[in-house]
């Protein structure tokens, strides 16, 4: 008999299969109203743990494999630039907390949790006292993950080589397997001119079980250099695009422009006027099958990401996850469908609709 208590490591599913991770909780929440767009701070997790419990437990039914503490953003820089400096270790701990208890409710195999470290935005290699300040951070950080006996480290949206290389050594040194991930805006090098090859052949050298990219690209300008950084590396690679419609002139949803709409401020629909530009599940489906099948195993979604795209992901898979109970059947639909006992005047009034 399978034990349905058995837990595999993050690179035992890899190696099996796949792994899905959801993520995107800052856009999500600030959509729903319980966080400020602009420092995207998670003061969510001390003010309204029951939120971030809901987003968790909605991720996981919709075929989620982790579940990331909502400690993104919530490190001593963020803090101190709202303030609340002394909120960083509850917040970071009961993110943790969370995180868990979350994970102990799942049916069947329970999922992985992971901690997460992230750009600090303020490292810079022209500053080398920064080194230390952000390893410190990276640190603090990591320790209270390792205390709450998290699966990984999921290592994010670094800009900078540099930083991410810091990053990853000090998640080495708790002896944590890491998930390191870059992210490239309109320019298709780090910002620290280093080209994303390198970057990831250099991720993987020092360790990284996974290396990959995510935020920023939505799926059709990541594609190109998730095809770059699987050639370049025999590590797991990792993409979770933001799922918005990224294109050649507007390869990133800060990028992105809605000349239509003369409403929005600044004019610039990041981050909060982007819902017009949200891919389709469909779209992610198609992401993620094509992904998959360049041997990319560890996939998700991440700003602007919602439930119904991580279910996309999951079936995507061939998975059957909680919430794909309710996935699409337009054959009982009173007008589309064409089951026989629908109405035929109601069938006929299409071209009406
Ligand atoms: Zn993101």
């Amino acid at each position: 008999m399978v034990d349905q208590t058995a837990r595999r490591g993050l690179l035992q599913r890899l190696e099996e299969d796949a792994v899905i991770c959801a993520e995107g909780y800052l856009f999500e929440l600030e959509r729903r109203g319980y966080l400020q767009a602009g420092a995207f701070v998670p003061e969510v997790v001390l003010e309204y743990p029951e939120a971030v419990a809901a987003l968790h437990r909605e991720f996981l039914r919709a075929g989620s494999d982790v579940i990331e503490a909502l400690t993104y953003y919530g490190h001593r820089e963020k803090l101190r630039l709202i303030g609340k400096e002394d909120l960083l270790e509850p917040l970071q701990r009961n993110a943790l907390v969370l995180a868990h208890s979350i994970a102990s409710e799942a049916e069947g195999e329970p999922p992985l949790v992971a901690g997460n470290i992230c750009n600090t935005n303020i490292w810079h290699p022209d500053e080398k006292k920064s080194d230390d300040l952000v390893r410190t951070m990276f640190e603090e950080q990591v320790g209270w993950a390792a205390d709450a006996r998290v699966d990984f480290i999921i290592a994010e949206t670094f800009s900078f080589l540099g930083e991410a290389q810091i990053a990853l050594e000090t998640v080495k040194a708790f002896d944590l397997p890491v998930v390191a991930t870059l992210t490239l805006h309109r320019d298709e090098y780090l910002r620290d001119d280093v080209q994303i090859e390198e970057a990831v052949k250099q991720l993987e050298q020092a360790g990284a079980d996974v290396v990959g990219l995510n935020c920023a690209r939505g799926p059709n300008t990541m594609m190109p250099l998730l095809k770059r950084v699987r050639e370049a590396v025999s590590c797991h690679v990792a993409a979770l695009p933001v799922p918005y419609r990224t294109s050649k002139d507007h390869p990133t949803m800060q990028s992105l422009r809605d000349p239509d709409c003369g409403c929005i401020p600044d004019d610039r629909p990041f981050p909060t006027a982007l819902d017009p530009f949200t891919c389709n599940r469909y779209e992610i489906a198609d992401f993620a099958k094509e992904a998959y099948d360049l041997n990319v195993r560890y996939l998700g979604v991440c700003c602007g990401g919602a439930p119904h795209h991580v279910r996309a992901i999951a079936e995507a898979l061939g998975r059957f996850p909680a919430a794909s109970r309710y996935s699409p059947d337009m054959s009982k639909h009173y007008a589309f469908g064409k089951e026989a006992s629908l109405k035929k005047y109601n069938q006929d009034n299409i071209k009406n609709l």
